[in-house]
């Protein structure tokens, strides 16, 4: 089954900033490797420098690990992996056993997947500063692509399993075509490349999406109706759930952390901040803004978790209005006006919160609230997080 990816993602490569193996994060190390570093451990072939009293205990086995996981790797107070060596930012088992020998967890992070029937879209999380750093890069253009073997290869990809899932709603109640879909997704990332400000892209996107939102099997096939709203192309905006203010989608979204894993909560005078020093500045990053929600609208699983395509726009509002608050929180902690380090800040935040800690189930089924009234629809679909890393 091919793997695509965002264009902008193709040339993603390890760059071994670090974050991965310092968030403190519990990752499960799968039964087999567990056994062949206990081997490698014994024979001298992996060693972990012991610091301090305690630095060698290397793995934690509590009574609740999923099937296939043997340990969990123990953090140190700094939130770092046991076998992450801080000095020189390198992993001990990489160095020591290679590659293939690391947890799936850590083979997969910042890789986040779906997986359909035809294809696996391979998204990136921008909480890895590599991911965010590509961003702001000028001279591509999102699109879907044949992912690079690179990006790929040795990586048992895992996430979102839609293979037997029905094809994403419409709306509550009415399915969609599969190609629909994916032809709707494409709109959504040439409307993103427009080189105007990301919410007037949402805007356009949503009145697009409201427009094919009303089709009805009476009216002909969704695919043709599809095809002439793209040559008409409404270019204004209107319909849909109507904006959302930022601090609301970060609320949404911090609802949706499960207890014991909420983010600190806002710091006091946000909206002072941001009118002084992310409002003045904000039109400046409209290029790095679309490209970060380029890559939520790729491989969306809010396309099988939510109840229609405008949940899927509601998604990108969502993220657009957490990377603002992030923005400003950096701002206020930095006390200077918004610039590419701190949007870059702002994007690893606001992903952390989105993609690792969110649960997307709950997020889904939040941001499905746009739909309307609730309908039966929510799809049979499986959620593989690889180790035990937020996916
Ligand atoms: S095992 Fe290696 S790659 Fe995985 S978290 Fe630890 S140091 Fe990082």
């Amino acid at each position: 089954m091919p793997a695509v990816c965002l264009s902008l993602h193709a040339d993603f490569v390890c760059r071994r900033s670090g974050p991965c193996c310092t968030s403190g994060w519990p990752i499960h190390v799968e039964s087999d490797r567990w056994t062949a570093w206990r081997e490698a451990l014994a024979a001298g072939r992996l060693s972990v420098r012991a610091d301090k009293p305690g630095d060698d205990i290397l793995f934690v086995v509590p009574p609740d690990l999923p099937p296939g996981a043997g340990a969990v790797l123990r953090t140190r107070a700094s939130g770092a992996c046991v076998f992450y060596r801080e000095n020189e930012g390198l992993c001990a088992v990489q160095c020591g056993l290679g590659h293939p020998a690391l947890p799936a967890a850590c083979q997969h992070f910042p890789r986040r997947c779906l997986i359909e029937a035809d294809r696996v879209a391979v998204s990136l999380s921008h909480f890895c500063p590599t991911v965010a750093r590509l961003a702001f890069r000028t001279r591509l253009v999102p699109a879907a692509v044949l992912a690079p073997s690179a990006l790929v290869r040795h990586i048992a990809l895992e996430g979102l399993d839609a293979r037997e899932a029905l094809p994403p709603l419409l709306r509550p109640g009415v399915l969609a075509d599969r190609e629909t879909y994916r032809a709707w997704e494409a709109v959504a990332l040439d409307t993103l490349g427009l080189d105007i400000a990301p919410e007037s892209a949402l805007a356009r996107l949503s009145a697009f999406t409201e427009e094919l939102r009303t089709w009805k099997p009476a009216d002909g096939s969704l695919r043709e109706r599809f095809d002439a709203l793209v040559a008409a192309r409404p270019d204004s905006s209107g319909g849909g759930a109507g904006p959302l203010c930022p601090l609301d989608a970060y609320d949404l979204a911090r609802a949706s952390v499960p207890a014991g894993l909420a983010p600190s909560r806002l710091p006091e005078g946000l909206r002072a901040a941001d009118a002084e020093l992310v409002a003045p500045a904000w039109p400046a990053f409209s290029r790095p803004l679309r490209q970060f929600l380029a890559a939520h609208a790729f491989g969306n699983w809010c396309a099988y978790t939510g109840r229609g395509l405008r949940t899927v726009v509601r998604s990108l509002e969502v993220a657009l209005g957490v990377v603002r608050v992030e923005a400003a929180r950096a701002c206020a902690e930095a006390r200077r006006p918004l610039d590419e380090t701190l949007l870059l800040e702002a994007f690893r935040a606001a992903d952390l919160l989105l993609v690792h800690l969110a649960d997307p189930t709950v997020l889904a089924e939040k941001m499905s609230e746009v739909e309307g009234p609730s309908a039966v629809s929510l799809q049979p679909v499986a959620i593989e997080t690889p180790g035990r890393r937020p996916a």
